[in-house]
């Protein structure tokens, strides 16, 4: 088959790349993941990512001829216009590093890069949970929180292509510091890692929980965690869960009114757990938001899970077609 019908996204982290051979309809046709280790330096993890998807490819019978180019979702800071990463915190040592170009010469394709939380928003957008409305904003809650704008079709880049640092909007003014050096930023309450590590502090400073023995055996607490005590009723963990909720919430007005997109998408790994997370979202955007206008964005799930990445990287490069 010679006539170019996939294209290839990547979606690339601190500990894994993975590896999407996507068509035009955004159906994902093959799909496979590599541990990457970024302080070898981008020259091999270059070279070891282009091995994965020659591998990929040759599984579904396919070859570098049939792509028509490669989407490249990657941690920022970078431009997406250079196709240069700045300074990543999760690829050490990573700074200035023109990885577009090098997956360019390396594959001898065309590539878009762009950073992962707006490939994945773009994803939703297109085929995911946006797909039936439309302009979307993606919150993304891991280790930290991920932002990224869709408003008619395209990714809101900013003019110093900084924009959708959703996590770093201010929720609590003077309130927990944050690792960007502002105070109160969304991702201190209402990140996966930031729900545990409240949690464990308050049991530190004697609160009681049903959580406090582990947290005594010296265990690391995660989101998953905290949502299952607070499941069973137990009561620390209920009022930490429903707080990020609210901040959640908060950002949802503040979103609402800054872009006014037709749904907020909220993944990454909190948002497994479904209608206990998002009830509560809803719940309190209900009480926070204003009359004035019906301009209320829907709260919904992501659809895509861990493949959004992928899929949104290999749309920019299909868009990059049309
Ligand atoms: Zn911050």
């Amino acid at each position: 088959m010679s006539q170019k019908r996939v294209a290839i996204g990547i979606d690339l982290g601190g500990t894994n790349a993975k590896v999407g051979v996507v068509d035009g309809d955004g159906q994902v046709v093959a799909f496979d993941s590599g541990a990457t280790n970024p302080e070898r330096g981008p020259q091999v993890l270059v070279a070891e990512v282009v091995m994965l998807i020659d591998r990929v490819l040759e599984g579904v019978g396919l070859t570098r001829a049939d792509v028509i180019g490669v989407g490249l979702g990657t941690p920022g800071p970078l431009s997406a216009r250079t196709g240069t990463v700045i300074k990543a915190a999760n690829l050490p040592g990573w700074v200035q590093v023109p990885l577009r170009m090098l997956f360019a010469r390396a594959l001898d394709l065309p590539v878009v890069l762009d950073n992962d939380a707006n490939v994945a928003a773009y994803g939703e957008w297109w085929v995911g949970a946006g797909r039936e409305w439309g302009d979307l904003v993606l919150l993304t809650l891991g280790t930290g929180v991920g932002g990224g704008v869709v408003l008619d079709g395209k990714v809101v880049q900013g003019h110093f292509e900084n924009a959708a640092e959703l996590g770093h909007m201010i929720v609590m003014p003077g309130g927990l510091p944050c690792n960007c050096g502002q105070r109160g930023c969304l991702e201190q309450y209402a990140s996966a890692a930031a729900v545990a590590r409240r949690v464990m502090s308050a049991i530190k400073d004697g609160e009681t929980s049903s959580l406090a023995e582990a947290v005594a055996r010296g265990e690391e607490l995660d989101a998953l965690a905290v949502e299952k005590a607070a499941r069973a009723g137990d009561a620390l963990s209920l009022s930490i869960w429903d707080e990020a909720c609210y901040y959640l919430a908060v950002a949802c007005v503040n979103i609402q009114h800054a872009f006014n997109p037709a749904c907020v998408v909220l993944g990454g790994g909190m948002a497994g757990a479904g209608e206990f997370l998002l009830e509560r979202v809803r719940g309190h955007f209900e009480g926070l938001k204003w009359h004035l206008h019906r301009d209320y964005p829907e709260i919904l799930p992501a659809q895509l899970g861990y493949r959004a990445g992928v899929i949104g990287a290999a749309g920019y490069a299909w868009r990059e077609q049309a």
